[in-house]
């Protein structure tokens, strides 16, 4: 087993790349259970920069193999906000309701197609060697009415899926993680692992 150590103490996380990654023959860790405490500066200007400065960091730390994300809500009609500051967006400690409130009410007047929004994540990964690797995934949707559902966090409230009648909030976590950002994009790394390891280099 080849130990990955993965950028994030988020314990949900780590579960969801662990079943995503499951059967390569790699062992995901978290920064904690590695023994890396290291102060991460995510001043990139997209996810996937932002993803590759906290991989980057923990290999500069460690070595071996190092992997991170970064994610968040894009909605168009906000400019493209919150964007990359979506953990950040209106103050960390502030409450998703208050943060979801607030979107719902900027949006107020603006009609069904012009209320496109999508989750990003991209992932990344850095090799023993210095090699990096990138992968996104996106999950689009629509700003919702009102808030709904109790599944999920963050903004899954007010993200309206129009195929499904339902907020990602709504959806059973299998089926969100089936379809969303996260599982697109660790999907996406899962291939290029693979495909790695089928020519002996990993
Ligand atoms: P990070 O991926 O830990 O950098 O956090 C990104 C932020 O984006 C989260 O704190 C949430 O606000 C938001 N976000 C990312 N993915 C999701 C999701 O699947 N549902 C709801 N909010 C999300």
């Amino acid at each position: 087993m080849t130990n990955v150590i993965f950028a994030t103490g988020n314990e949900n996380k780590l579960k969801e790349i662990r079943a995503i990654l499951s059967g390569l023959d790699l062992h995901v860790v978290s920064m904690r259970e590695a023994g890396i405490d290291a102060e991460i500066v995510e001043d990139g200007r997209t996810f996937e920069e932002n993803a590759l400065i906290k991989a980057r960091t923990v290999w500069k730390r460690a070595g071996g193999i190092t992997m991170a994300d970064d994610s968040g809500l894009v909605v168009d009609a906000m400019n493209g906000e919150p964007g990359i500051y979506s953990a950040r967006w209106m103050g960390e400690d502030t409450s998703y309701h208050i943060k979801n409130s607030e979107i719902i009410r900027r949006l107020e007047g603006v009609p069904d197609e012009k209320r496109t929004a999508r989750f990003v994540c991209a992932i990344a990964c850095i090799l023993p060697d210095g090699q990096e690797l990138t992968s996104v995934g996106t999950f689009e949707g629509r700003i919702g009415y009102q808030e709904a559902g109790r599944n999920g966090f963050g903004y899954d409230p007010i993200f309206y899926l129009p195929d499904r009648g339902c907020t990602s909030a709504e959806l059973p976590p299998d089926e969100k993680n089936a379809i969303s950002h996260r599982g697109k994009a660790l999907a996406d790394m899962r291939r290029k692992l693979e495909a790695l390891r089928a020519e002996g280099r990993l």
